[in-house]
């Protein structure tokens, strides 16, 4: 048996109605473009998202750097002399508890050197 779903409007004629009211779901042509906005958005996002890593990891290899050099200053408060490599700072347990730091992009240990003016030079530790 077959029912038909009538709406009575005011003059007392009838219309179907059933399309209306149990049409609740979403199309393909609806779905294909809800994804391909999905799709284009994380195009956009996630090559952001990476670089700011990228970007991250050389920042905290300046920052090793800049606590290397302050540990090559407090060793030569301490003891009236630069140390002549860089192991001699970066090994101390007293300057890193945590062991020599370690360049974050490249996850090496920092070259175990001092240039001239017994300083680490950023420009000098490339990626
Ligand atoms: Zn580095």
């Amino acid at each position: 048996m077959e029912y038909a779903i009538v709406r009575i409007n005011r003059k007392g004629g009838t219309k179907n109605v059933y399309n209306k009211k149990y049409r609740s779901g979403v199309t393909l042509i609806e779905l294909l473009i809800v994804v391909l906005i999905l799709a284009a958005l994380s195009a956009i996002a996630i090559p952001r998202i990476s670089q700011s890593a990228t970007n991250a990891k050389a920042e905290a290899c300046k920052t090793n750097i800049a606590v290397l050099n302050s540990a090559i200053e407090r060793y030569y408060v301490t003891n009236g002399a630069f140390p002549t490599m860089l192991n001699a700072v970066s090994n101390d347990l007293n300057y890193f508890p945590d062991g020599p730091p370690r360049c974050p992009v490249t996850k090496a240990p920092y070259p175990n050197g001092l240039t001239s003016d017994e300083r680490i030079q950023i420009g000098s530790h490339a990626h």
